[in-house]
């Protein structure tokens, strides 16, 4: 039987590892790198899915092949669920997380446990040649953290507080953190609607 060939449009070589240990082998999976294409997408949606799907569409209309694309942030309640989906833009791209993390904390300053409630969120976008979408959604809900805390992870991941573990999840092992991630539920749910379809 010939794999289905499925395309992730993401820049990080890490997610479309992840993607292909989690689908296995019935599928062939390549980067935007791997089809040596460049597409101009304008992510100018109002949530995580719409532009998740304005993603999947732009690339899947360049290739003519199944797309996969994802979107994600970090929300905080009290702060009107800023960053969002201006996560990676938040004070500036090229700013450091060290300096993002701390004007956060310093905006969250004063406020009780109980209104720091923040999450993590992904959604994943399928765009199937016949113009059809399908999206999965994880989310992992969490606090703000009172100090930046951990060595392990990326962006926001000093200041996210899980209460059930007691710590960050920038103090989490990168295996203990996919196992539980948002990014890792929105995977292991579009696997799962991939399989039914029956493509995999
Ligand atoms: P993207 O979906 O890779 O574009 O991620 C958007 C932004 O959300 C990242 O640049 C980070 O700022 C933030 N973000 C998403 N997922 C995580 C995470 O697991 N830990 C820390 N920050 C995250």
């Amino acid at each position: 039987m010939s794999k289905t060939r499925l395309v992730f449009a993401t820049g990080n070589q890490g997610k479309v590892n992840e993607f292909r240990q989690m689908l296995g082998e019935d599928y062939e999976i390549l980067s935007l790198k791997d089809l040596d294409i460049s597409v101009d997408i304008v992510e100018d949606g109002a949530t995580f899915e719409e532009n998740a799907i304005i993603k999947a569409k732009t690339v899947m209309e360049a290739t003519g092949h199944m797309v996969l694309a994802d979107d994600s942030g970090f929300e905080i309640d009290c702060l009107n669920k800023e960053p969002g989906i201006y996560s990676a833009r938040y004070l500036g791209e090229d700013t450091p997380y060290e300096i993002k993390n701390a004007e956060l904390l310093k905006r969250c300053e004063g406020v009780p446990d109980e209104k720091r409630d923040a999450r993590f969120v992904c959604v994943i976008a399928c765009a199937y040649p016949d113009g059809t979408v399908d999206t999965a959604t994880g989310v992992i809900e969490g606090k703000v953290a009172h100090e930046a805390k951990g060595e392990h992870g990326f962006g926001y991941d000093p200041i996210f507080f899980l209460p059930e573990r007691g710590c960050t999840t920038g103090e989490m092992l990168p295996e203990e953190k996919n196992a539980i991630s948002h990014r890792g539920i929105a995977i292991r749910k579009m696997v799962d609607i991939l399989k039914k379809k029956g493509t995999a």
